[in-house]
């Protein structure tokens, strides 16, 4: 595995095997990486001749109160787990690699023409897709892959980059990958490791109660979306945590919904304690 800092030589060696006619799969992490990263390197692995990580703790996507500092760097056992992948390339460039002086250019979804950046954590998060379009768009630019992967894990997100795809004319195709979950269903993240033994037990209580949901809304005789969210919402409370949101939204235009329909995500942000978690489902009413 080639390790790059600078995006220069990184650009350049993937420029030649473009050339060649290589086909460059791209997974984008903040590193401190598990079984979900993997889960979408593999998929990147089967899918191309080349495969390109990168690690980037990215400071525009964290707000002024978040976890930047100590968001975890476990950066050498990052590089043994992708050396173990049979990574071709890992990118890992600093602050000031990504963001020269006196940049002033970013990446914003017009709030006239889509809500998509403004509701569910673009609301509890302002600024956060910003952020994320800005340095998805920065790394695309460095990269330029043929193909790119994602988690469903982060669904906002990636229906954000989607769009910002077709927007700005990227020649990239885009994979979402499923939710890689531990035992207990809790959905793996970086910021899983900020949790107690207690805390990981009440952080289960998220996945059971979007699988509530998915069997509330599938029951044949429907009760109102926003009895099952009240429901879903009340079942949420206590336990040491706090419930940022949790809504029922069109897949695509990620607005809430007042009644059932074909296709629905569920999704929810929570607090255990001060570690806040993402977590959704997509719902198939039959
Ligand atoms: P992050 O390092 O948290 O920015 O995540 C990098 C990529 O991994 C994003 O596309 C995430 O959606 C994806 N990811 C994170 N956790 C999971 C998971 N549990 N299952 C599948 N994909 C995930």
């Amino acid at each position: 595995m080639k390790v790059y800092s600078r995006q220069k030589p990184l650009r350049a060696e993937l420029e030649r095997l473009r050339q060649r006619k290589k086909k460059i799969g791209f997974v984008p992490t903040m590193g401190a990486l598990h079984e979900g990263h993997l889960s979408l390197i593999r998929k990147a692995k089967r899918e191309n001749d080349v495969v390109v990580v990168s690690i980037f703790v990215n400071p525009t996507q964290f707000g002024p109160k978040e976890d930047f500092k100590k968001y975890p760097r476990p950066q050498s056992r990052d590089k043994q787990l992708l050396k173990k992948e049979k990574v071709d390339f890992l990118f890992m460039p600093s602050v000031k690699e990504m963001y020269s002086e006196g940049y002033s250019t970013i990446v914003t979804m017009d709030a006239k023409l889509s809500s998509m950046t403004k509701v569910l954590c673009g609301k509890s998060r302002p600024g956060h897709f910003e952020g994320v379009l800005t340095v998805v768009a920065k790394l695309f630019n460095v990269v330029n892959p043929h193909r790119v992967y994602f988690g469903q894990k982060d669904y906002q997100q990636a229906m954000v980059i989607r769009q910002m795809l077709a927007d700005l004319n990227f020649d990239i195709q885009m994979r979402v990958c499923p939710i890689v979950r531990d035992n207990g269903g809790l959905a793996l993240s970086s910021r899983n490791k900020y949790l107690s033994v207690a805390q990981r037990k009440s952080a289960l209580a998220i996945h059971e109660t979007l699988r509530w949901v998915k069997k509330a809304v599938s029951r044949p005789r429907k009760p109102s979306l926003s009895a099952i969210k009240s429901q879903a919402r009340a079942r949420l409370k206590g336990g040491g945590r706090r419930l940022d949101y949790l809504e029922i939204v069109d897949p695509e235009s990620l607005k809430p919904l007042k009644r059932a329909q074909a296709k629905m995500v569920i999704a929810c942000a929570c607090f255990v304690g001060k570690t806040r978690l993402i977590d959704n489902a997509i719902i198939r009413a039959k």
